[in-house]
């Protein structure tokens, strides 16, 4: 299990961005906002006197705090807005029969290697923005007439995470949704360089105004935590026995194929989950070829899913196991199970997005390949 060795868009060169961070923690005209991944929480144990596995996003709000930022927040409320916008696209298509199988695009090494290798399908691939990228966008609409220039960094399991903050798609008037991308290896050195007892710090809480969060969310950072949070959206059954017949319904555990059918209304929706670029080539090809056919697809390019990502520490098999099993652990104890119930989610479309889904909340990658 090298985890973490392969950096899946095989970049040489990964940026690093601890100084340019550390300089807008320290300048006080500066407002720093936060968002932090979902995979992070459980990429840091092992490190800083930790157990592998455990949720420590309390204990990673309370030093961003200390080091000096101004706002801290989940991505997995940003991930929340993903499953509506990819909800109501999966819906659409499966009522025009257009675009179909809907692919997944919360991965930018998956979104760089179909424009590589198979931009003929590329309509196929959701117009969500990554979780990341809507929250970002959010974030710099919200702090628009700020007096304080505001700078959004997003904390990612990823090197490929830095690729998409970069990307033109991602810029109003030349100025990035995301201004930094750190991973969690270099949160842990910032961690480190600030001399503080990351062991003996207390939990802290998510900042207002975006502090809710629902478990479908935080799923997000574990292969097949995509497409559960997206069923559990459609669900008609909005039970707690049937939120766990969906989880053991395939959707769940590492391998790197996972196949599953759902009902919705008449239909019965076929659905593939794949980790690691191997897995997706081989999934195009059964496609192609006529041997298979789905209706959605989730594609991560890290096996495993993000919590198995670049930017986190080196893990073995059991590691990784214990990370994912700490996001299913962290979605047991949220009182919010779907992302339509998030109460963040309905203001945000009740007034910051009014008029403004598309623009803040889509992407069209087509563009340049057209
Ligand atoms: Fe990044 Fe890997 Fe997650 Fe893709 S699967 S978003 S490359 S960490």
């Amino acid at each position: 299990g090298q985890c973490a060795a392969v950096c899946p868009t095989g970049a040489i060169v990964v940026k690093k961005e601890t100084d340019q961070v550390w300089a807008a923690l320290n300048d006080k005209k500066t407002k720093v906002v936060v968002q932090i991944a979902p995979a992070v929480r459980v990429g840091l144990g092992g490190k800083l006197g930790q157990k592998a596995g455990d949720d420590l996003m309390g204990k990673i709000v309370a030093a961003l705090k200390r080091m000096g930022a101004d706002e801290v927040y989940d991505t997995a409320t940003g991930a929340d807005l993903t499953v509506m916008e990819e909800a109501n696209e999966f819906i659409e298509r499966l009522e025009s029969g257009e675009n179909l199988p809907l692919f997944t695009s919360c991965c930018p090494a998956w979104i760089q290697y179909v424009e590589k290798k198979h931009p003929e399908l590329l309509p196929n691939v959701s117009t969500c923005r990554s979780p990341m990228e809507m929250f970002g966008s959010v974030l710099k609409e919200e702090n628009k007439h700020s007096r304080r220039k505001t700078v959004v960094v997003a904390i990612m399991p990823c090197t490929a995470k830095k690729f998409e903050a970069a990307r033109e798609e991602f810029k109003e008037n030349g100025v990035p949704y995301i201004d930094y991308v750190l991973t969690t290896q270099e949160l842990i050195q910032m961690i480190k360089e600030s001399g503080i007892y990351f062991s003996e710090l207390e939990s802290e809480a998510i900042d207002m105004p975006f502090s809710d969060k629902s478990g479908a969310g935080v799923i997000f950072g574990v292969t097949g935590g995509v497409t559960e949070a997206v069923i559990r959206r459609l669900a008609e059954d909005k039970s707690s026995a049937e939120l766990r017949s969906i989880a053991f319904n395939g959707v769940r555990g590492m391998q790197g194929l996972k196949e599953t059918t759902v009902q919705y209304g008449e239909r019965e929706l076929k659905i593939a989950i794949v980790s690691g670029l191997k897995n997706a080539e081989d999934l195009i090809q059964r496609m192609k070829s006529g041997e298979t056919h789905y209706d959605f697809v989730e594609v991560m390019a890290c096996p495993g899913g993000c919590v198995c990502g670049a930017g986190q520490p080196i893990t073995d098999a059991e590691g990784k196991k214990k990370r994912g099993a700490g996001l299913y652990a962290a979605d047991k104890m949220c009182s919010i199970k779907r992302s339509e119930e998030n109460p963040v989610v309905m203001s945000l479309y009740g007034d910051l997005l009014k008029g403004k889904v598309h623009k803040l909340l889509h992407v069209d990658y087509q563009k340049g390949n057209r």
